[in-house]
């Protein structure tokens, strides 16, 4: 591990102040007043404000981009506005230029503990994803980061591993914060950032949206802003994203169950399965796998579990937890359709795969000695503990390990990537076709080097390797991992 260098990049970011200005007799004219004195020192109006906003007349808004008139009449001004000769704040009122008078409520100053961690490069630019959540730290990101190298080593994508993220819980700001918050990340990391350099993709708590203010932000008032497009993955199709990449770590870790059961010459039609997390990940592998003719009975999340031994209806509940605006928190919990479970019992329903698919350290000792299921696969990103793996070991139930089981994210990142710096569009086909091959082969890699199968000669990434005994799965990708990474160091030679 000695080749393996850290580079650590910790800062703080802060959310911009904000200034509420209440009109208090709101009018066209003062709006228009205000738009023309500020230009495009406004923050730009999102959301259900645009609605009220696009039935003024035209001719009263000069710079529609420009300005965030609230229902009431109320502004949000940057504060740059408020260094501006126009206007004057004083003692909790706003005074503009013409003397008209507004009360004002400050906005709150809050600043946030952001973090990029760059791992290592060996194979190529830093690539990992940006996680919004409440619970990070430098040490999980370190963590998170290395994971990154073994991972883009064993999908053979020639990236290396990085991660980074804000320590918050994105469910409490506004869409306006978050984009803000986004915005200010990548101002003040840009320097670490870009395409050829290190390449930010969606994680917990982040998705294509934050992406397209990340590239925004990065690209903004740059000449060849198409050469920018790739310095985030995971983007909309219709910026630059690449279908079947929002779906891709589901169906990765889709492709790999269907090959474990292949192997065994078992039917993965009728397998029943619990998935914890029904996020991007446990979701799309859920309704893959129900595609594929398997059994979902039971789904748990932070805030509750639901249970239906007869399969759950994985369509109806992806529209409970995405589309029902009471669902605030987006969680399974009040999904009518199956019968709530105790959270806890959740690890204990019978089934025969496992897919934790939320956050790192779900399936502790304890846990693992619960589980019914004859395989484990990872869809989260370190979801077993040390004490957990020994246990699952123990008891004989296999592992298809988070650096191959999610691969299928940063696969499809990489087929993004590349669409970008050609200028190309795949189809969802094309797209799913190479991910299948590619994770595939990739698994039985990894596979033969568990059983040390010797390779056939053309495999020039495990010839010569019989180790002489059997690995745990977990330890075998690890040595396909740094087979890969040990290639570039040893034929390239250190340069310190
Ligand atoms: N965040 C995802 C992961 O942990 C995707 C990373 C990427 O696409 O760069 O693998």
């Amino acid at each position: 591990e000695s080749m393996v260098v850290f580079h650590t990049a910790a800062d703080l970011i802060g959310l911009a102040p904000r200034i509420r200005l209440e009109l208090e007799q709101p009018d066209y004219e003062h709006i228009f007043y205000i738009t023309t004195q500020l230009q495009d020192r406004l923050v730009p109006f999102r959301g259900e404000a645009a609605a009220a906003y696009e039935r003024l007349p035209a001719s009263v808004i000069p710079n529609r981009a420009a300005i965030t008139p609230l229902f009431n009449g109320k502004l949000i001004l940057r504060p740059e506005a408020l260094r501006s000769g126009s206007i004057h704040v004083q003692d909790g009122t706003i005074r503009l230029a013409d003397q008209g008078l507004y009360r004002i409520q400050p906005g709150a100053f809050v600043r946030f503990k952001a973090y990029r961690v760059q791992h290592n490069q060996a194979r190529g630019p830093y690539k990992g994803g940006l996680r919004f959540h409440k619970a990070v730290s430098l040490d999980l990101f370190n963590a998170l980061s290395a994971e990154m190298t073994w991972k883009t080593a064993i999908a053979d994508v020639p990236f290396g591993g990085a991660k980074g993220g804000i320590r918050m819980d994105p469910r409490e700001h506004s869409k306006e914060e978050l984009e803000a918050i986004s915005l200010r990340y990548m101002y003040r990391l840009k320097q670490l950032i870009g395409p050829n350099v290190d390449i930010p993709a969606p994680d917990v708590g982040t998705n294509a949206e934050v992406m397209a203010w990340l590239l925004r932000q990065y690209s903004d008032g740059e000449r060849e802003r198409v050469n920018h497009r790739g310095v985030v993955t995971g983007k909309d199709v219709r910026i630059g994203g690449s279908e079947g990449r929002v779906k891709a770590t589901g169906q990765g870790l889709a492709y790999c169950i269907e090959e474990w059961y292949a192997q065994r010459g078992a039917p993965l039609a009728g397998a029943r399965f619990i998935v914890q997390g029904f996020g991007n990940v446990g979701s799309a592998a859920a309704e893959i796998l129900c595609r594929m003719g398997a059994r979902c009975v039971a789904v748990q999340d932070a805030d509750g579990a639901i249970y239906d031994p007869n399969g759950i209806d994985v369509g109806a509940l992806m529209a409970h937890v995405n589309d029902n605006p009471q669902n605030l928190r987006r969680s399974v919990a009040g999904y009518s359709g199956a019968q709530a479970i105790a959270r806890d019992d959740f690890w204990s329903v019978d089934a025969d795969i496992c897919i934790p698919a939320a956050l790192g350290d779900a399936i502790t000792g304890e846990v693992a000695e619960r589980l019914k299921a004859k395989l484990v696969a990872e869809g989260a990103n370190r979801p077993t503990t040390t004490e957990g793996d020994k246990v699952l070991a123990e008891r004989g139930i296999s592992v298809i390990p988070d650096i191959i089981g999610n691969a299928g994210g940063v696969t499809v990142s990489y087929y993004e990537w590349i669409q970008n710096k050609r200028m190309e569009h795949w189809t969802e086909g094309e797209v799913n076709a190479r991910l299948e091959r590619a994770i595939k082969s990739n698994y039985r890699l990894i596979c033969d080097i568990a059983e040390d199968r010797p390779r056939r000669s053309e495999d020039h990434d495990s010839t010569g390797f019989v180790l002489g005994k059997r690995l745990p799965m977990r330890l075998a990708a690890m040595v396909l991992a740094l087979k890969r990474i040990e290639a570039h160091y040893m034929l390239e030679g250190f340069s310190q």
